[in-house]
């Protein structure tokens, strides 16, 4: 995947950063391979200004990392998480509404009414 920049936001919040590479100060080399990141395994999926959420795919292993990082007045700090989620799953989940206790009911009651067919379909 080649590095993309996902989103943008208003000049007033734009990025201090104008791409990846500072990303590369905090993710060097991929932690299954060792293989050394370039830009062109990063991909911008979020970027607010001081807040900013860059997926890296090793092309060597493919081992995918997405790595918060956030720049506050104290400093940049960063968190990188193993993830099995490519970047296209983080937005797409990013923009679903999070279930309410309805959902889960509604989900156990379709699954206590329909427990042999559940059963067939797990078992086939
Ligand atoms: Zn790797």
């Amino acid at each position: 995947m080649s590095h993309k920049k996902r989103e943008s936001n208003s000049s007033q919040e734009q990025s201090m950063y104008q791409d990846s590479k500072h990303v590369l100060k905090h993710i060097k080399q991929c932690p299954e391979c060792s293989l050394e990141f370039t830009d062109k395994h990063c991909d911008i999926i979020f970027d607010r200004g001081a807040v900013q959420v860059i997926h890296v795919l090793c092309s060597n292993c493919s081992h995918k990392v997405v790595t918060l990082i956030a720049s506050t007045s104290f400093g940049v700090s960063s968190l990188g998480m193993t993830t099995d989620l490519s970047a296209e799953d983080i937005i797409r989940i990013s923009y679903k509404k999070p279930l309410k206790e309805i959902d889960i009911l509604d989900f156990h009651t379709l699954l206590y009414k329909n427990q042999k067919k559940f059963i067939k379909l797990l078992s086939n």
